[in-house]
């Protein structure tokens, strides 16, 4: 029988049973599954692998409260999905933070009970290890509960070239200056074809994945991430999952995966399809079912909106991101969706589980298991800032007391 003949007599429904009780299914079986098995028995099998990792804890879902601090926009590397970077000669566009306006938007993080920070920016020309370190060690010395969760793979081969240091080097230098965890930006997709078609510049997905377990081999956890929705195959996605456990087998630093789809506005990409939503719960599933070695999955409501988020929850979610104080990037490629913690909150109740703010490490920080005890006068609201949307050089003062 012929490897094509083998995949279409696949029992869907006997590979949905085996990974439903445990199994470690191939990427051959996941792409049947992904492709082919119902909708609603493929989230019952991984809810029903969930609920078997968090034995105890099942009934909780969490959040948490961080803020996106984007330093510049400043970029070299002009992704063509991206509606954030400016080219270094466009000064209209460009804009970069300093260290003031980091630390007050650190201490407006703090005031409002954020406990995580993702510093977040283009590969700017000439920012090498030491602005990194001489950031984070800024941060560190002001607000030490401060958790800087940022950055990924791509940001350091960046910092090292700029630097003439080793990609080593520069991750045990910005950890020594303050950095916790990789935020695991920059995987976009991980096999050849659709990276270089989005991405051209970036170093390729088995160089990113080279750093990830560097990082992880000195001691720096991470998450890992998948951008769905600019014209990859439903192969290149299983095989960007299949990219992933190979590594985390080898590691165990990915502490999460989070699969969030492509927005269409101000980009190169104009005209490309977006993921359904059918399709990214599919993804959410198939992720709990194929990546057996990651513990969190993810839902992102930021860009499917709170009602897909909820759903996620179904789905093999454990968790549902963040409440982000700001977020410019892929707010500047359309997604509208704001929140705040109120709303989060009885989203996941409404899902049927008990809401927990959780730590960047995931331990639960408050269980909100008494809606008598919800805060009342909620301030955590999600935020753009004026600035990264509009241009310019300016810093605009944050309007954080906002309504939703
Ligand atoms: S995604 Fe990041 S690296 Fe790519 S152009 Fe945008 S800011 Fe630059």
């Amino acid at each position: 029988m012929t490897e094509k003949a083998e995949l279409a007599s696949l029992d869907v429904a006997a590979v949905l049973d085996r990974a439903a009780a445990g199994g470690r299914i191939t990427p051959e079986e996941a792409l049947v599954l992904y492709r082919d098995a119902p909708l609603h028995a493929l989230g019952a099998a991984a809810d029903a692998v969930r609920r078997r990792k968090y034995a105890g804890i099942e009934h909780i879902a969490t959040y948490i409260i961080e803020r996106n601090i984007n330093y510049t926009n400043v970029c070299v590397t002009a992704c063509k999905f991206c509606a954030f970077y400016a080219a270094p000669k466009d000064t209209k566009k460009g804009w970069t933070r300093d260290l003031d306006d980091i630390l007050r938007r650190c201490a407006e993080t703090v005031e409002l009970g954020g406990t995580q920070i993702m510093f977040q920016g283009g590969h700017h020309p000439d920012y090498g290890v030491e602005y990194y370190e001489s950031h984070f060690k800024a941060i560190k010395d002001a607000f030490p509960q401060l958790v800087i969760h940022s950055l990924g793979a791509s940001e350091v081969e960046h910092m090292a070239r700029i630097s003439k240091v080793s990609v080593e080097e520069a991750i045990t230098r910005i950890h020594e200056a303050g950095l916790d965890s990789f935020a695991g930006a920059g995987a976009e997709l991980l096999p050849e074809r659709p990276r270089k078609a989005i991405a051209p510049l970036k170093e390729s997905g088995e160089r990113w994945l080279e750093i990830m377990e560097t990082a992880h081999n000195l001691g720096v956890e991470s998450t890992s991430t998948m951008l769905m929705g600019t014209g990859e195959t439903n192969a290149e996605r299983i095989e960007h999952l299949r990219m992933i456990r190979d590594v985390q087998d080898r590691t165990g630093g990915f502490r999460a995966f989070i699969p969030y789809t492509y927005q269409p506005e101000n980009n190169h990409l104009k005209g490309r399809t977006q993921a359904t939503l059918f399709e990214y719960l599919r993804m959410i599933a198939i992720a709990r079912l194929f990546l057996d070695n990651v513990q969190h999955i993810q839902g992102s409501w930021l860009t499917t909106g709170k009602e897909v988020g909820q759903l996620s929850l179904h789905y093999g979610a454990d968790d549902l991101g963040s409440i982000m104080l700001e977020e410019n990037v892929v707010s500047s490629a359309g997604a509208k969706h704001r929140s705040n913690r109120l709303e989060i909150i009885d989203l996941i109740r409404k899902a049927g589980r008990t809401p927990a703010q959780r730590a960047t490490t995931y331990e639960h920080l408050v269980v909100h298991d008494d809606p008598a005890n919800d805060p009342v006068d909620d301030r955590v609201v999600s935020h753009i800032s004026s600035t990264a949307i509009e241009g310019g050089t300016a810093h605009p003062e944050l309007k954080l007391i906002a309504t939703n």
